[in-house]
C-alpha cells in the first residue's frame, strides 16, 4: 500500500498541505507525482495510517438488506441480527395475516419476543432490561420491518413505554413492572392522545385529583388512537394533575394505570385503514383510584418526562420507516425484473432505471442520516431537533417510496393481496403520529431562529 509521507493523516490539516504544497511546486495534483513510499511492517502502516475499517454501506451490498454492511454495526451484531432475520421471517411472518385479520396478535407472541430477548433490549439487566445497547434495539425494530411484518408493536412496548419504567419509575414500580415486560407476561401501552388533543398535548382534559388522607388520585378522562390498548396490562398515563398551573405544561403528571382497575374501560378496537393486526383503543377512565404509588416520576412533572423521551420515539419511527423504504425497493426491484413488457421485461426500460436509480440514492442518502442519528442516540447524544428531522424526513420519504414502488407494481400493486398495497397503507400513518411532520418542522424551525446565545 502507497502511503504519501507527511500526508498521512490529519484530516483536513493534512489536505490543507497537500494542496499548498503542489501549489509551491507550480503544479496541480493531477498532475503531482507525490513522494511516496512504502511501509516497511504493517505496525508502520497502522502507525501512519490509522483510519477505523469501514464497513459498506447497504447500497454497495447486492441486497440493500444483506448482513454485513453499515459501519455502525460489527459482526457480533451480524449473528445478532441473523436470529433475529429467521425469528420475524419464519415465525411472526407466517401469522401476520391472520394477526390483520384478528386486528391483534396473540398473548404467545409477546411471550415468544420475550423469550427471545427482544423487549426491553436496550434497557439494563439489574433495572430488568436485557442489557444490550440501543443497537441491538435497532436490529429488532429493522428486521420485523424486513420481513413485513407491523405487528406486534414492539416500537410502543419495548422501546417507548419500557423506558419511562426505567427514567423514572420507583424501585418498586421496576420490580412490579420489568421483568413482566420483558418476559411479554405484561403489555405496555401509553396514552396521551384525547379525541380533542393531539398535536397540542396542553390541551389535554384528563383528570388526576388528589383525594383522601393516604394521597390517593381519582383519574378521569377519556383517551384515543391507543396502540396495544385492548392488550395493554399497564398504561402510562398523561393527566393534569394542577389545573391552576400558569400552563398545563406545569401541571401534567404520569401515571401507571393498570388493566382490572375499577373505573378502567377499553373501547372497541378501531376500524383503521392500515396497521390492521395493531390493536388501537379508545380507553375510558371513570373515577379510577390510583394510589400515590403510581405516580410514575415527579408529580406535575410529566410534561418535562416526555418532552425527554419523545426524541427515542422519534427515532424509532424513522428507523421503521428507512427499514421499509429498503424492504419496498428490494421487492420492487424483483417485479420489474420478472415482469414482461414491450418483448423484454419492465427493468429494460430506461425510465424504470432510471426510477429505480432515483430511489436507491433517495434511500442510501437517508440511510446514512438515520445511521449517524443511531450512532448518536446509542452514546446518549441525540438532541430533540436532530430525531425531529429524522422523524419527518424518513417517514415522508417511506410515503414517497410506497407510492413510486405500488405504481411499478401496476394494477397488481393496488390489489390487496400484493404486499406492496399493504406497504403503501400502513406507510400513510407515519407522518401523522409519533408527532405529526409538521410539528417535526415546528420543533426544526425554533431551533434554527432560536438567538444565539
Ligand atoms: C394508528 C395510530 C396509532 C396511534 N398510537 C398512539 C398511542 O399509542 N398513544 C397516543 O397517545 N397517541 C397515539 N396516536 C395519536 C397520534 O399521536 C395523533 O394522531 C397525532 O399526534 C396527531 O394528533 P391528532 O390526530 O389529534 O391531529 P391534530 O392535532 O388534530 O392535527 C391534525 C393535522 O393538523 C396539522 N397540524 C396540527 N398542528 C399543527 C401545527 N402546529 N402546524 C401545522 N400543522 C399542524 C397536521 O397535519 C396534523 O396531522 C396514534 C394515532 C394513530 C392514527
Amino acid at each position: 500500500m502507497l502511503v504519501l509521507k507527511g500526508f498521512s493523516s490529519g484530516g483536513q490539516q493534512g489536505t490543507k498541505l497537500f494542496r499548498q504544497t503542489i501549489r509551491s511546486l507550480g503544479g496541480s495534483s493531477k498532475h503531482f507525482e507525490p513522494n511516496v513510499t512504502r511501509p516497511e511492517s504493517v505496525e508502520e502502516y497502522h502507525h501512519e495510517e490509522p483510519v477505523k475499517k469501514l464497513r459498506p454501506p447497504p447500497c454497495q451490498m447486492q441486497n440493500l438488506m444483506d448482513i454485513g454492511s453499515r459501519s455502525i454495526f460489527n459482526e457480533d451484531h451480524d449473528m445478532f441480527r441473523e436470529s433475529a432475520r429467521k425469528f420475524f421471517r419464519e415465525y411472526i411472518h407466517p401469522q401476520h395475516k391472520k394477526f390483520e385479520a384478528d386486528g391483534k396478535v396473540s398473548r404467545e407472541v409477546w411471550k415468544e419476543l420475550g423469550k427471545m430477548g427482544f423487549l426491553g433490549i436496550a434497557l439494563p439487566a439489574e433495572k430488568g432490561g436485557v442489557g444490550g445497547t440501543f443497537l441491538d434495539e435497532t436490529i429488532v425494530l429493522e428486521e420485523q420491518a424486513y420481513a413485513h411484518c407491523h405487528a406486534p408493536a414492539i416500537t410502543v412496548h419495548s422501546t417507548i413505554v419500557m423506558p419511562y419504567i426505567v427514567n423514572y419509575g420507583t424501585p418498586e414500580q421496576i420490580d412490579k413492572f420489568m421483568p413482566a415486560m420483558s418476559s411479554g407476561e405484561m403489555v405496555g401501552a401509553i396514552a396521551m392522545t384525547e379525541p380533542d388533543a393531539g398535536s397540542d398535548l396542553q390541551g389535554i382534559r384528563t383528570r388526576a385529583k388528589r383525594e383522601g388522607e393516604n394521597g390517593d388520585f381519582i383519574l378521569n378522562g377519556s383517551k384515543v388512537f391507543i396502540t396495544n390498548g385492548i392488550l395493554s396490562d399497564v398504561v402510562v398515563v398523561v393527566a393534569i394533575t394542577d389545573p391552576t398551573a400558569k400552563s398545563n405544561a406545569h401541571g401534567i403528571t404520569l401515571f401507571l394505570v393498570e388493566d382490572g382497575m375499577p373505573g378502567f374501560k377499553k373501547g372497541q378496537n378501531l376500524n383503521k385503514v392500515g396497521y390492521k393486526a395493531h390493536d388501537t383503543a379508545e380507553l375510558f377512565f371513570e373515577d379510577v383510584r390510583l394510589p400515590a404509588s403510581s405516580v410514575l416520576g415527579e408529580l406535575n412533572k410529566g410534561f418535562y418526562q416526555l418532552m425527554t423521551e419523545l426524541p427515542q420515539e422519534r427515532l424509532a419511527l424513522a428507523i421503521t420507516a428507512n427499514a421499509a423504504c429498503e424492504w419496498m425497493f428490494e421487492q420492487t426491484r424483483a417485479y420489474v425484473m420478472q415482469r414482461k413488457a414491450f418483448g423484454g421485461t419492465l427493468s429494460s426500460l430506461q425510465t424504470v432505471q432510471h426510477k429505480l436509480a432515483e430511489l436507491k440514492t433517495s434511500i442510501a442518502v437517508c440511510r446514512s442520516f438515520i445511521d449517524e442519528c443511531i450512532a448518536q442516540h446509542n452514546i446518549g447524544c441525540l438532541n430533540n431537533d436532530t430525531a425531529s428531522m429524522a422523524k419527518y424526513w424518513a417517514t415522508d420519504l417511506e410515503n414517497r417510496v410506497a407510492t413510486e414502488c405500488l405504481q411499478l407494481h401496476g394494477g397488481w400493486g393496488y390489489m390487496s393481496d400484493t404486499c406492496i398495497s399493504r406497504s403503501f397503507i400502513d406507510a400513510r400513518v407515519q407522518s401523522i403520529y409519533g408527532g405529526a411532520n409538521e410539528i417535526m418542522k415546528e420543533l426544526i424551525g425554533r431551533t434554527i431562529v432560536k438567538p444565539a446565545k
